[in-house]
């Protein structure tokens, strides 16, 4: 399998392997690995690479495909024209539809949790479903919007559950769970089997 080679300067004790956006293989190594011990690694990760070199590809796919519908709470809307997955039209209409609702959700967990948020942003993003900021401010990813009303429900009820809780820790997670309607574990794996349909 052929890979980019970025060796550390910084003191790497491991090996690590990614794949970066065009679907190529990244190891970084401490300095002095020898390429055997790359190459034994690369074998045996061999089945983790396939995988995600395939989901880049199906990502990549799905971002260049022009869009014929749009998806909102899991729920298809047919569009007049075909947009292209960069069309600004597409967040404007995310940002539109969406932003009342997820106003109305963080209003509702909010006053169940006691809490108080600031501004709510919905914007274009890759890295998050919802971002919350210690002042209250919380932005949320538009393709969530793409997704099923629980699904909804659980990213803006665990950013706000962040309000008490800043971090993952048990009593976190006992504090989401408690809400009425949040599965966190089963909205946990939805998210990640179907995040690829959501891009
Ligand atoms: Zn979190």
């Amino acid at each position: 399998m052929p890979y980019q080679l970025i060796y550390s300067h910084r003191r790497r004790k491991t090996i690590s392997l990614s794949i970066n956006k065009k679907g190529e293989i990244v190891v970084r190594a401490p300095l002095f690995t020898s390429s055997q011990k790359i190459e034994k690694l690369l074998k045996e990760k061999e089945a983790w690479i396939r995988k995600r070199i395939h989901q880049q590809q199906t990502s990549l796919t799905l971002q260049q495909k022009p869009l014929s519908s749009l998806s909102f709470l899991g729920q298809a809307y047919p569009l007049i024209t075909n947009l292209s997955p960069n069309d600004p039209k597409i967040l404007a209409w995310y940002q539109e539809r969406g932003l009342p609702l997820i106003k109305k959700k963080a209003t509702y967990f909010s006053q169940k949790l006691n809490v108080n948020y600031r501004k709510i942003k919905i914007k274009k993003v890759s890295s998050y479903w919802g971002k919350c900021q210690s002042n209250g401010d919380l932005y949320f990813n538009y393709r969530l919007l793409a997704a099923p009303e629980w699904i909804v429900d659980y990213v803006v009820a665990h950013e706000l559950c962040h309000l008490i809780h800043p971090h993952h820790q048990k009593s976190f997670w006992h504090a989401l769970a408690h809400l009425d309607s949040i599965k966190p574990t089963q909205a946990k794996k939805w998210l990640r089997q179907n995040h690829l349909s959501l891009l």
